[in-house]
């Protein structure tokens, strides 16, 4: 996972992550003590970070935008994770993981061609988005797919893919929640909950709250 905030793309400036509650009101660190009003996470990149000719620099109290993110990582992500060569190094970064991938003429990006597991990457544009495909689209091969004869060799062959979607994704997800993942995600079956999945910094609880609401 990236730690640091990549300088502004403006002025070359640093931008800071701030703590706030669900609000996005400014908080020090001491009220994580007690976070009587929420958690979140907000971008600063202000006046005394930047130079005159920042377009987007913002006074010293105020955030960039109104989002307020889940997690300190998930603030860090969508700050950092913004060009396109991004998206190209993220794309090179799995396919290294998936060694012997290749995109096809359909802009297929054939992960697996012994058993054809794939994805589409002509409607991607950004890192979160190739993250959303790996969740709804490769998390049933995790623990469920059987493209061999043999109990034994299926189980190998999930292991190795959930090995690799979690070192695409810098997780470490077990079995179990890889199908609460394709329970509740997979094969898109509920986009806006993976888009917030991923912004969250994959916090399990949505997916389990999202269970409880259905079980009754
Ligand atoms: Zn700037």
């Amino acid at each position: 996972m990236t730690e640091k905030l990549r300088p502004c793309p403006f002025c070359g400036g640093e931008a800071k992550i701030q703590l706030t509650d669900y609000e996005g009101n400014f908080k020090d660190e001491s009220y994580l003590e007690n976070p009587y009003s929420g958690v979140g996470y907000v971008i600063m990149h202000d006046t005394s970070n930047s130079t005159d000719g920042c377009p987007i620099a913002t006074d010293s109290d105020s955030s960039q935008g109104s989002y307020i993110y889940a997690s300190k990582e998930a603030a860090i992500n969508a700050w950092n994770g913004r060009t396109e060569d991004d998206l190209t190094n993220y794309i090179s970064k799995i396919m290294n993981i998936f060694y012997g991938s290749f995109i096809n003429h359909n802009k297929e990006l054939i992960l697996i061609p012994k058993t054809n597991l794939y994805f589409y990457l002509g409607d991607v544009n950004t890192v979160d988005e190739v993250k959303y495909k790996l969740l709804e689209w490769c998390s049933r091969s995790c623990f469920k797919a059987m493209p061999y004869r043999y109990t034994k060799k299926n189980r190998e062959y999930q292991d190795d893919v959930l090995r690799k979607v979690n070192e695409c994704l810098d997780m470490e997800f077990t079995r179990e929640q890889m199908e609460l993942i394709y329970t509740k995600l997979g094969n898109c079956i509920n986009h806006e909950l993976t888009m917030k999945f991923v912004s969250s910094g994959y916090d399990m609880k949505l997916l389990e709250e999202e269970n409880a609401k259905h079980k009754y």
